[in-house]
Parts: C-alpha cells; structure tokens; sequence
C-alpha cells in the first residue's frame, strides 16, 4: 500500500482544499475581466491547477507547458529544459504560472524570463508550496500556498520517481523507500 511508505503528513487534504479556494478567490477578484492565461507545469502541478481552476468563477483560458530539472531522483541538476512548449501566443496576455513546489527556483526564474521576453502582458506565480530554504538564484513567487521546510516532499502531484503524485496530502517518505527502489 502507499500509506504505508509515508513517514509523515506535513499538509492535510482538508488543509489543501481549503488554501485552494481562497487562492481562487483572491485571484478570482484580483483577474476579474483580464481573462488571464493559467499555465499548468506538468506533471507537478495538476492536481493543484485543478483544485485551484474550479474554483475561480471567472473567465480563464488554459495551457500546459512541461519543464524538466529534476531527471528522477532528490536532487536538482541545476539545468532546466523546455519539453513541451504553449500553444498559446503570450504576447499581451496575462499570464498566472500555476506550479507545484518552488525550491532553487531556477525553474520559474527560466519560465518568467521567457514569458517576458515573448511579450506578456503580466506574469505572475502561483504556487502551492514554497520551500525557500532551497532558492539559489532570485525569484519568489506572488500567491503561495503553504510554506514549509527543506525536506523532499511527496504528493498532491509531487513525485518520487514518478509515484506518489496521487497522495492526496503532502508528506514525507519513510528513509527504506529511498534505499530499495518502488
Ligand atoms: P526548482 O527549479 O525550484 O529547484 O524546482 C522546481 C521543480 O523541482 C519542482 O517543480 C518539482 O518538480 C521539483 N522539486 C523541488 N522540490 C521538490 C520536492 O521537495 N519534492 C518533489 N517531489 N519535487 C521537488
Ligand atoms: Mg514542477
Ligand atoms: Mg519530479
């Protein structure tokens, strides 16, 4: 079972759930009539982009972009690399970067660039959890949900090896599960 491989919950489902609608809202009045484009970074952020989406009551338009700096494993490579790029032209557009974790940053620091550089309107980050502890280069974001410790952290679309993004809580893995392979 997958339960059985957390060592502890740090943000509770409930606790998600609740961040998620008043992120929604205070971006709800904040965007209201700017029909802002929400980008998803795959694969993290879509359980949050999904919470946080419905919970908007107004007009948004949807795209997915997939970034890798992380290639498995706990540790960040320090390079990041465009895998799928928008379909979307962002020029005068509004753009509201929804991500999983920010930690060395260099991820969003890359995406903000480029979005600027083609011409946005506005960019800004949401993201559901900020480890600032992590950051290497400078960058933070304007909307987060939870702020929490330098740890690696699992679920709500954070991944070990690519498990575990379907917990729905956030917590931290048992030490065993990083020595045998799952
Ligand atoms: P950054 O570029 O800010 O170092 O990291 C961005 C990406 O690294 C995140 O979108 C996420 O995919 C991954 N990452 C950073 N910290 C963690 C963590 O604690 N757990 C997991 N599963 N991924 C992380
Ligand atoms: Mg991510
Ligand atoms: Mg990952």
């Amino acid at each position: 079972m997958l339960e059985t491989t957390i060592k502890k919950v740090l943000v509770t489902e409930e606790e998600i759930c609740v961040k998620s609608q008043e992120l929604g809202q205070l971006l709800t009045m904040e965007y209201a009539d700017k029909n802002p484009l929400m980008v998803a970074i795959l694969k993290g952020s879509i359980p949050f982009f999904a919470e946080l989406t419905k919970r908007m009551g107004t007009h948004i338009e949807m795209d997915f972009m997939v970034v890798s700096s992380y290639h498995g494993g706990t540790q960040s490579s320090g390079e990041v690399k465009m895998i799928k790029d928008l379909d979307t032209a962002v020029e005068g557009r509004n753009v509201i970067i929804v991500e999983d974790i920010i930690d060395t940053g260099r991820t969003l620091l890359y995406l903000k660039e480029l979005l600027l550089h083609r011409k946005a309107k506005s960019v800004k980050i949401v993201t559901l959890v900020d480890k600032p502890e992590g950051r290497v280069v400078e960058i933070d974001a304007d909307y987060v949900g939870f702020t929490l410790p330098n740890e690696f952290l699992v679920g709500f679309g954070l991944d070990y090896d690519e498990h575990y993004r379907n917990l729905p809580y956030i917590g931290v893995l048992k030490e065993e599960v990083y020595q045998t392979n799952v």
